[in-house]
């Protein structure tokens, strides 16, 4: 068979390399090439503070290289967040930094660990270092502690958590954070991935990025991706321990966040009026959604508890997922399939506005009825 990464007499690919499977990215149009209403990469569906678009004109020439050191913006997340700047690096987005983390602390031969239904990244960053990856079952579609827990050996080298994890939506509460770090080794590096941080209510924050202030071996991973809606900027960044942060910028590339994105970023910052409408759209929405899914529960719709921006459905009734996705298509909506993440039971809804979810809810409800309907096969 022709293998598009392979030839018999060229240079080799490293076999660990081999392994990987590129990061399928969330599709904005089906496969007649239509535009879609994109509901499949957990974008903010109120777009980016105006605040922040604005800032662009004031972006240094691209002629010019960026400030490598990303200076200003590092010192506005320092003060917003309550962090001495010089424990935060920047990265072309999270996903950078993700890799980063793996690639400075584990190597071949050595063990990254992470839950099942995980978010995809960690697993092309563990393989791309050589490091083997350990999947810990989930509880529930949930994360695990003691499941993780239990597969920490002295081969472990770096823990990663998305809270809330992406795809399920759940949350870790601070005491099972906690309890996750105070049980691990100290040189195991505990790798806190909050894309969807700014989404939790502020009482049940995890505590992370307190544990990342006192611990030497805590990092923690922000985007401008997600709540500020800087997907397309590449922003991303991390704080922990000094020791850890000087890892991350031996290895990252000099120039990892462009003119633009710092700017944009800055303004982004300055702006949490848009954040926190963002998230009390996102918190409403979300309520509404799920209740309009789990009404679907006779069907066999079950919509997973959500602290991010998104709700992951179950499908396990005469209404399959896969036909669900079909159909919302027809409806002119895409959202996330994912059964090359040992999903194809469910789908992954980003909460976009009113509308969308009204019009996706009655999609739904539509053809989970006429499938029940439908003569068994
Ligand atoms: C979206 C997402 C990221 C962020 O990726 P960026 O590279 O910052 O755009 C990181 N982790 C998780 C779990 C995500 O869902």
């Amino acid at each position: 068979m022709a293998d598009a990464t392979n030839s018999s007499t060229g240079p080799q690919p490293k076999p660990w390399i081999e392994a990987i499977h590129a990061y399928v990215p969330g599709r904005s149009a089906g496969a007649d090439g239509r535009k879609l209403i994109k509901l499949s990469a957990n974008e903010n569906p109120l777009g980016t503070s105006p605040e922040a678009l604005a800032a662009r004109a004031e972006a240094a020439a691209p002629s010019l290289y960026p400030d490598p050191g990303c200076a200003p913006l590092r010192a506005a997340l320092g003060k917003l967040h309550g962090i001495d700047p010089a424990r935060i690096v920047m990265g072309a987005g999270s996903d950078e930094l993700l890799n980063l983390a793996a690639q400075g602390y584990a190597g071949p031969g050595d063990e990254v660990v992470y839950v099942r239904y995980g978010f995809s990244v960690y697993d092309i960053a563990a393989r791309r270092c050589g490091a083997t990856p350990v999947i810990a079952p989930d509880a529930d579609y949930g994360s695990d502690v003691d499941a993780m827990l239990t597969l920490v050996n002295e081969r472990t080298r770096v823990v990663f958590i998305a809270n809330p994890n992406n795809p399920t939506g759940s949350y870790l509460p601070r005491g099972e954070v906690t309890r996750l770090h105070a049980a691990l080794p100290s040189d195991v590096l505990l790798v806190i991935d909050q894309a969807y941080g700014e989404y939790v209510a502020p009482q049940d924050e995890d505590g992370a990025m307190a544990l990342a202030a006192v611990h030497d071996n805590v990092l923690v991973t922000r985007t401008f991706s997600k709540i500020y809606g800087l997907a397309g900027e590449r922003i991303g960044w991390a704080t922990g321990a000094p020791h850890l942060i000087a890892t991350l910028n031996r290895i990252r590339l000099p120039f990892n966040v462009s003119n633009n994105g710092q700017a944009l970023a800055l303004a982004a910052l300055d702006d949490q009026q848009f954040v926190e409408m963002s998230r009390l759209h996102n918190q409403t929405e979300r309520a509404r959604f799920a209740e309009r899914v789990a009404a679907l529960g006779n069907h066999g719709l079950r919509p997973l508890p959500s602290e991010a921006n998104f709700v992951l459905i179950l499908f396990e009734g005469a209404l399959c997922a896969e036909q669900a996705y079909e159909g919302l298509m027809q409806a002119g909506y895409i959202v996330r399939w994912l059964p090359g993440q040992g999903l194809p039971q469910a789908l992954r809804v980003t909460i976009g506005t009113r509308e969308q979810m009204d019009a996706i809810a009655d999609a739904l409800a539509a053809m989970a009825q006429s499938a029940a309907k439908a003569p068994a096969k």
